[in-house]
């Protein structure tokens, strides 16, 4: 069994995914608060930095969501 450390509270978890179970609900939450930011506004992307201090989803968190599955697209917003 593949043990992983949360990158959101580092807790310890097995269970796969990106983080443990606890927050996963609030993984997620961000994840579509970030993506709809996102689309919104189109072309005229605003840098992390920005997003993060609209959206209150911190840059770290942002930078995460850039590494996951589907979002490859998004990754090169912010290059
Ligand atoms: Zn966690």
């Amino acid at each position: 069994m593949e043990v992983t450390r949360c990158s959101r509270c580092g807790a310890f978890y097995t269970s796969g995914g990106y983080v443990c179970p606890k927050c996963t609900e609030k993984d997620n939450i961000e994840l579509s608060t970030f993506k709809n930011f996102v689309e919104k506004n189109g072309v005229e992307v605003p840098s992390l930095n920005q997003i993060s201090i609209s959206t209150g989803i911190s840059e770290k968190n942002l930078n995460r969501f850039l590494t996951y599955d589907g979002l490859e697209g998004y990754k090169k917003l912010f290059k």
